[in-house]
């Protein structure tokens, strides 16, 4: 389908990011001549399904505490600064990228243009410089990919430079340690040294999205999925931390696939930011998600899976390397998928909560004053193995669901919502793909079959004339019958054994979302701030 064997010549990167003396340059290879040079270099092995397997190395996770944002005239007073966006200085940024230089001079570079933005009027260009074969395929996989004659006539916008052999030295470099991720909206660069986790690719390219877009552009930024019917105009986003089960539950075989992860929201249309999805890998039958287990294919990249005894028959049961363990893929690979990557306005919003606690009901509708209140909580329970150091779920509040890879204060971002929320009948609804019959130790993760009945119900309208009870403490919403759903999981209470347990489990929980919003409590409405939980005392 694509056409590909654009060469540069050495001065386009000299001219543009000043890489010179640089070995061999590998213009927009093939994914077979990528994988050619990844099996030469050994690098990867393929699977028996013909993907490329590779590992990522001493990384992989992101680093979200060696994530940096170089403080300058421009982000000076746009940027939320803190643990998310940690300063680094224009100097210290130099003076780094001059030591990266001079690592990759007469080292062989893949250089890959795409694009990230579906919907044309927001497209952005980019130019990805990497030190390894497969981190350039991974950037084929994972942005949109440029037709023959868009190659020739291109122009980049953003620059990213990936070198996971570089190391940083905290002492010269300023770093924290030897990996980092800077991101450097002045110069339009994103550089990346010490680690070769593939994510740090996209989430760096999300992250200036999530500036650009809501601060330059008025569009709301998602860390949603999407997809929409097959008669289209009834697009649901289902926005989610890590692990909620965004590209899980978005490759449905009854509806077309917008995107998996990074999405946004412009006056009338939803469009996705990728071209390919990054699916988790641990624990995948063909049973539970066929789409994706279909999708690991020649093209497709494998990380840090072990393979079955004596075969090259992926074994995704093991954790040997990570937890993380993923396959990237262009999103052609799923056979249901809206082309191009746009829906229009969304006719439901999920927002996906994997609660360790098993106190949130598997499905709930929220009100408006909810929705917000959810929606600048971003509560879940972060699930082993995509960050670096989480080895068992750990509660977590995240603003908007992605407050790692927010540059901008969760205000603007909410307030987006809110503007388009308000005078619609979108409807919202908080899903528990988490624990239930008791916290993680005592219940067991929600059925994803489940799940996924409940969500096609949402979906269908046949949540619309059901009864509803209310779940006290949150004050949620909950339909006391769900096709293809046994009734008594629907009330999360009447799944625990222990009642008294659950309303102190509950109560603790409210608690902790209590303070957590204290810190918006400033500059939130009354109508939102009476959403919260009400914790009995
Ligand atoms: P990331 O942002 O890291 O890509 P994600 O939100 O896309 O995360 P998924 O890749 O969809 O998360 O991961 C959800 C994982 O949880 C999958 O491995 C899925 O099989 C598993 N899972 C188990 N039970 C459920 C459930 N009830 N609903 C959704 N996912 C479930
Ligand atoms: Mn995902």
């Amino acid at each position: 389908m694509d056409v590909f064997g654009k060469r540069g010549t050495h001065d386009d990167l000299d001219a543009s990011i000043g890489l010179n003396n640089l070995g061999t340059q590998f213009w927009n290879l093939s994914p077979a001549e990528l994988t050619e040079d990844v099996i030469i270099n050994g690098q990867g092995v393929l699977s028996d399904s013909g993907a490329l397997a590779i590992e990522t190395g001493e990384f992989t996770g992101r680093s979200p505490k060696d994530r940096f944002v170089v403080c300058d005239e421009l982000t000076e007073n746009s940027v939320w600064w803190g643990d998310v966006n940690i300063k680094f200085s224009p100097e210290k940024f130099d003076a780094l990228y001059n030591r990266m230089k001079a690592y990759l001079n007469g080292r062989d570079v893949y250089v890959r243009d795409a694009f990230a933005c579906a919907d044309p009027q927001y497209r952005m260009n980019l130019r990805v410089v990497t030190e390894f074969a497969w981190s350039n395929m991974f950037a084929y996989n994972m942005f949109l990919r440029p037709s023959d004659e868009e190659i020739e006539s291109f122009l980049p916008d953003w620059h990213i430079v990936c070198a996971p052999g570089f190391k940083a030295d905290p002492e010269i470099d300023g770093t924290r340690q030897h990996n980092f991720a800077i991101l450097n909206f002045t110069k339009k660069m994103i550089i990346i040294g010490g680690t070769g986790y593939t994510g740090e690719i996209k989430k760096g390219i999300f992250s200036v999205l999530n500036y650009v877009l809501p601060h330059e552009k008025n569009v709301l930024s998602m860390h949603c999925s999407a997809n929409i019917g097959n008669e289209g105009h009834d697009t649901a986003v289902f926005f989610g931390l890590s692990g909620t089960g965004k590209t899980t539950l978005s490759s449905d075989e009854n509806r077309r696939l917008i995107g998996d992860d990074e999405h946004g929201w412009a006056a009338n249309t939803v469009f996705n930011f990728e071209g390919g999805c990054y699916a988790k890998t641990i624990d995948l039958s063909r049973e539970k998600e066929p789409q994706i287990y279909d999708a690991i294919r020649f093209g497709s990249i494998l990380e840090n899976i072990g393979f079955q005894e004596g075969s090259s028959t992926p074994d995704y049961e093991d954790k040997s390397i990570t937890e993380n363990t993923r396959v990237s893929y262009p999103i052609h690979y799923i056979d249901n998928i809206a082309t191009p990557s746009i829906g229009d306005a969304p006719k439901n919003i999920f927002f996906l909560t994997a609660d360790a606690f098993g106190v949130i009901p598997p499905i709930s509708r929220l009100t408006k004053e909810q929705a917000m209140y959810h929606f600048m909580s971003g509560y879940t329970a972060k699930v082993a193995g995509t960050e670096m150091g989480i080895t068992e779920p750990t509660t977590t509040f995240s603003a908007c669901f992605g407050a790692a890879f927010l540059p901008l204060h969760p205000a603007k971002y909410a307030t987006l919502l809110g503007d388009k929320l308000n005078g619609t009948d979108i409807k919202v609804w908080l899903i528990n793909t988490g624990w239930t019959g008791g916290s993680y130790g005592v219940g067991h993760r929600m059925k994803l079959s489940h799940t996924r009945s409940m969500i096609t119900a949402a979906l269908t309208g046949k949540l619309d004339n059901v009864g509803y009870e209310t779940l006290p403490v949150f004050d949620l919403a909950i339909p006391t019958s769900c096709e293809n759903v046994p009734s008594e999981i629907l009330n999360p209470r009447s799944t625990w054994v222990d009642k008294t347990a659950y309303d102190e489990t509950a109560n603790n929980l409210a608690a902790k979302f209590v303070k957590n919003f204290e810190k918006y409590a400033a500059e939130t409405s009354d109508e939102i701030k009476a959403a919260a939980p009400k914790v009995m005392v």
